[in-house]
């Protein structure tokens, strides 16, 4: 068997490093490619990925999996080796039900609507996109009925980023939370406007770079192990387990854009640098679900980086970067501005409270989408109609509307959305965890010391890679399943505070 472990191990890593060699000229054309350069590069991308997929798929992976299976069943179910197989069976097994000219058929259709999209979002033409969306459900609801035997349409496209969650799980928590945030997000909109206008002066780019680099440093990022280059949609990108980089934008007249995307960013990194080196270039080797990766980003993000005990520490040096830029603004009227709570239309650039309300707006639609319950083309009537009433805003078109966001345009349709906020609920269950662990956390956040806190996620979370799912590892950390109070609790204490509610 220990042979047979080898050969898989071997076989893997083969799939491992295919990915990992897509994954840098993607991320080489996403940041320093010249544009003449795409034509090629889609040709060589395409190569890898097609490589990656028939050795994911060959049949003699199959094979050695049953050869280990009774194998893996003899060992205790969390050893690494179980583990392994496990998971590893689990993608495989994903990866064959889909028939490769259905495979080609998706790819094929999500580069035509991307494309319409792209052209259509700027006409805020809905029309022209709309029958390549429909096509987008149809491909969408042909994908989940590869894996039959689902209790909701939607749970084998929400199984590809957070496995073992479940449309029955997830809408009584969303409904839940957004019973919670609307009086909330009310309360708030009858208070008077607070002043950003000093987050607009002109903040040179060096200066924020410079910045940016020192907080994620003192964070825990791990600059032997990654680093950070500019680009247009920021992302997190890894090669192995020690190279992990980041990527983010810089706009001179806007102080937080660039700021709490590398943090943000960083927090995705420092989960995925933070994984046994056992597992580099395995199944085991990533974060484990859309949802645990997003908590760690947001953690980082708003939980530390948005508090006020963070800017204690910080603030000043801010202010010595910005002398100018920031005379005469207090430390108070700083963390107000950040933390503004503000009903908009766009989801990418909402605060803390009403985002989630964007979210579940989209898991909503997407559902009804899949379930047959609303037609593409009431899809716009349909996002207004909600924006009105959840967020108090309604779209004036349907390019900052329905268009707003890539996802219906390149992926598919459902499966996506529900990670950033399962991510946001458990950012504050995880945080919870790690303070009633180590009391004296806040504390040392106060004093720009972050050791304690990275090493208890290391130690409980990012260590662990995709061992555990997300349900089991909660249940590791925390002691009980995924919880919404404690993300209550702390919107309620935090913005209560901030807005006298
Ligand atoms: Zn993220």
């Amino acid at each position: 068997m220990e042979k047979k472990l080898e050969e898989l191990k071997a076989r893997l890593m083969e799939i491992g490093d295919l990915n990992a060699a897509a994954a840098l000229l993607f991320w080489d054309q996403s940041t320093y490619m010249p544009p003449g350069g795409a034509e090629a590069r889609g040709r060589q991308l395409g190569l890898l990925k097609q490589l990656a997929h028939e050795r994911s798929t060959d049949p003699a992976l199959g094979a050695l999996l049953d050869a280990l299976q009774p194998y893996a069943e003899s060992l205790p179910a969390d050893s690494d080796e179980a583990c392994l197989v496990r998971v590893a069976r689990r993608e495989y097994e994903q990866a064959v039900r889909i028939p490769a000219d259905f495979m080609a058929r998706l790819t094929q259709h999500q580069t035509q609507i991307y494309t319409v999209w792209a052209a259509a979002r700027p006409e805020n033409d809905f029309a022209a996109v709309a029958p390549y969306l429909e096509k987008t459900v149809d491909l969408s609801r042909q994908m989940a009925d590869f894996f039959p035997g689902y209790a909701h349409i939607a749970d084998p496209l929400i199984d590809f980023s957070d496995y073992g969650m479940t449309v029955a799980a997830i809408r009584p928590l969303f409904a839940d939370l957004r019973e919670r945030l609307r009086p909330m997000v009310e309360a708030i909109a009858g208070n008077p406007p607070v002043d950003v206008s000093f987050l607009h002066r002109h903040f040179p780019e060096d200066g924020q770079w410079a910045f940016g680099l020192d907080v994620i440093e003192r964070l825990g990022y791990d600059f032997e192990h990654g680093r950070q280059d500019k680009t247009h949609h920021p992302f997190t990108i890894k090669f192995s387990l020690d190279d992990v980089r980041i990527t983010t934008r810089v706009h001179e007249d806007d102080l937080t854009e660039a700021l709490f995307g590398t943090i943000h960013e960083s927090g995705h990194a420092m989960y995925e640098q933070g994984i046994d080196r056992h597992f580099e270039a395995t199944p085991l080797g990533s974060g484990t679900s859309s949802g645990v990766h997003e908590s760690q980003s947001r953690l980082w993000e708003n939980l530390v980086g948005r508090s006020r005990r963070f800017w204690q520490f910080f603030y000043p040096r801010l202010q010595e970067t910005f002398p100018k830029q920031l005379e005469g603004v207090t430390l108070d009227a700083f963390y107000q501005a950040i933390n503004e709570v503000k009903p908009s239309l766009i989801r990418t650039s909402a605060d803390e409270v009403t985002y989630n309300l964007h979210i579940i707006i989209r898991f909503d639609l997407e559902l009804a989408l899949l379930e047959g319950d609303l037609a593409v083309r009431d899809l716009p009537e349909a996002w207004r109609a909600r924006y009105q009433s959840d967020l108090g805003v309604t779209p004036p078109d349907d390019k900052d509307g329905v268009m707003q966001d890539i996802h219906w345009y390149a992926g598919m349709v459902g499966g996506e959305f529900q990670g950033y906020t399962l991510g946001n609920i458990l950012s504050a269950q995880f945080f919870d965890a790690a303070v009633s662990a180590h009391p004296e956390i806040p504390e040392q956040i106060a004093a720009g010391s972050f050791g304690q806190l990275h090493g208890w996620l290391r130690e409980n979370i990012y260590r662990h890679g995709s061992k555990f799912t997300a349900a089991e590892l909660v249940e590791r950390v925390t002691g009980g399943p995924m919880r919404l109070e404690p993300y209550i609790r702390y919107l309620h204490d935090k913005f209560g505070e901030l807005y006298e509610l």
